[in-house]
């Protein structure tokens, strides 16, 4: 039972926690353990990333996904989760975490992935992601909410040139989303 368990809430692909995962232990465990602590949270994804599916095939833009998997397994702790949430898109829960180590965790993935080289056929090429970082419980707001709400944020910050790290801040979401008349 356990192994189905584990298997259902894995994504075959990085090995990584996948959505379900996230569903399912928000809501108890992690959010727990947020409730105690404060845990930074980030939403990762890959800049220009369909190009690579475009520009070198499906199985390409696979190991592009499998590298930013294990530079995020690679810069984080034991204690934290890193969930693959979509195709090319991560939420990572930093357990017990203040400011500067959520930005500093931030940063060293941001960096750490430009600089991965990643193999097509007979070339090579780097790419990078775009970070949006919150510190969590913040102001009460539900987790799903900041998920929602950071997704719009990361939307911005694609819009001001993408590679780089922003910090989700309430006016972040508010600008863009419906006005009260
Ligand atoms: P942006 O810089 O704005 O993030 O653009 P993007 O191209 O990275 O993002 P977009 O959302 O347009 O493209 C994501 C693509 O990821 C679309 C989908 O075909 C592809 N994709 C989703 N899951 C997988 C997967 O498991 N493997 C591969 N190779 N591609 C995937
Ligand atoms: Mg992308
Ligand atoms: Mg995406």
């Amino acid at each position: 039972m356990q192994i189905l368990e584990r298997s259902a809430q894995t994504d075959p692909l990085t090995g990584l926690y996948n959505r379900k995962f996230l569903e399912r232990y928000i809501d108890n465990v992690l959010y727990n353990a947020m409730r105690n602590v404060p845990c930074g949270i980030m939403m990762v994804d890959i800049d220009f990333f369909k190009l690579i599916n475009d520009n070198y095939g499906h199985d390409i833009g696979d190991i592009a996904i499998k590298t930013i998997a294990n530079t995020l397994i690679d810069v984080v702790d034991e204690k934290d989760k890193v969930i693959r949430f979509g195709g090319e898109e991560f939420i990572v829960v930093l357990i017990d975490c203040n400011e500067e180590q959520l930005n500093n965790t931030a940063e060293e993935i941001r960096i750490a992935f430009s600089q991965q080289k990643i193999q097509a056929n007979s070339e090579t090429f780097s790419k990078t992601v775009s970070i949006v970082t919150s510190l969590f419980p913040n102001k009460d707001k539900s987790f799903w909410k900041y998920v929602k709400q950071s997704d719009i944020a990361l939307y911005k910050a694609k819009h001001s040139g993408r590679n780089r790290v922003v910090r989700y801040d309430d006016s972040l979401a508010d600008d863009n989303g419906p006005k009260d008349h």
